[in-house]
């Protein structure tokens, strides 16, 4: 779909994948306004294909294309695009355990000048692939970065745009540099607290049946799983914390057994249990470093029973789409 200032949105249309035709001076090549979000699309017991509460996804596009000065995408439209784009081919969302479409809708400016100003032209695409799962079926092994900050306050860290993750880049290669699979942010004033990890957010179990996460300031990502999740662990009895997390009490609280359990979750990772966090001076291990903990398996199948309709839809999360 595009967008031109006056004209509005136009020429909606689904073709085939094809290599995308920018001029060299195209805005997005050099001010990186871009932003995207990040989809799933799962084969139900019905026989039927779902999304995940799309409408959230399309909120959080909305805010984000506000952060960035660009066009919004109204959310209809935003369901809409991706809806016709699943509904295409029935048989491109796998079945069976773990697998779905992914579902990548982006929006990028491309107004073709050169200077430092919002552009008046964007294209929204949305694509899709089916993939497995994310991480294999073990634990993910985290390095907390002490020498790069994800996002500041005031920035774009609560806005899911390009700019984020090449900032990323950096730290994510030092954590496999160090063999770990994954980053973990601390924030970029004292690093000192936790915020979220390369793609994911991330929340831990305390000793007294307390689930604890980084809360929403403005520097992490309002993810979509981390709503959910909240939601699913009050509904099953846990309490639920979200308040900032010292990196330091949280290693001396996983050496003394107060906090059990922790886990990355996002829409690609979906719920990963984490086994343990390495960071220049130690080592914080959940469990025994391999094992999934007891709680995290129970709210990733809770989650997955209702993305795929194993479970009843009680909250009216999931969007039918075939
Ligand atoms: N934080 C970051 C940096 C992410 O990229 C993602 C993935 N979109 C998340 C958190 C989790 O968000 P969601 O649950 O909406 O996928």
């Amino acid at each position: 779909v595009k967008y031109k200032e006056g004209k509005g949105w136009h020429d909606a249309k689904v073709t085939a994948r094809k290599p995308l035709t920018l001029d060299p001076a195209t805005a997005v090549l050099h001010y990186a306004q871009e932003i995207f979000e990040g989809m799933k699309a799962y084969c139900t017991e019905n026989g039927g294909v779902a999304s995940f509460r799309p409408e959230a996804n399309a909120r959080r596009f909305r805010a984000s294309a506000e952060r960035m000065a660009m066009a919004e995408v109204p959310e209809d439209l935003f369901i809409k695009a991706v809806d016709s784009l699943v509904a295409i081919d029935r048989d491109w969302v796998p079945s069976g355990e773990g697998q779905s479409l992914y579902i990548r809708p982006f929006m990028i400016a491309s107004e073709v000048f050169l200077g430092v100003k919002p552009s008046s032209e964007y294209l929204f695409i949305v694509i899709a692939s089916p993939v497995g799962a994310y991480f294999g079926s073990g634990c993910v092994s985290v390095w907390v970065s002490d020498d790069y900050s994800r996002a500041a306050p005031g920035g774009t860290g609560a806005a899911k745009c390009g700019g984020n993750y090449a900032a990323s880049l950096v730290a994510q290669r030092e954590s496999k540099h160090h063999g770990c699979d994954q980053v973990l942010f601390l924030d970029s004033r004292e690093q000192r607290f936790i915020e979220e990890m390369g793609g994911m957010n991330v929340m831990f179990l305390r000793d007294d049946n307390t689930l604890v996460t980084p809360p929403l300031t403005g520097t992490i990502l309002p993810g979509i799983t981390r709503d959910a999740i909240l939601q699913l662990a009050k509904e099953r009895g846990l309490r639920v914390e979200e308040t900032p997390i010292d990196i330091n009490e949280l290693f001396e609280g996983a050496a003394n057994g107060r906090y059990r359990e922790a886990f990355a979750c996002g829409t690609a990772a979906v719920i990963s249990p984490i086994g343990s966090l390495k960071r220049a001076e130690g080592e914080a291990v959940f469990g025994d470093g391999k094992t999934p903990g007891e709680v995290t398996l129970m709210l990733k199948k809770t989650l997955t029973d209702i993305q795929t309709g194993r479970s009843n839809d009680e909250h009216g999360w999931v969007h039918r789409i075939v």
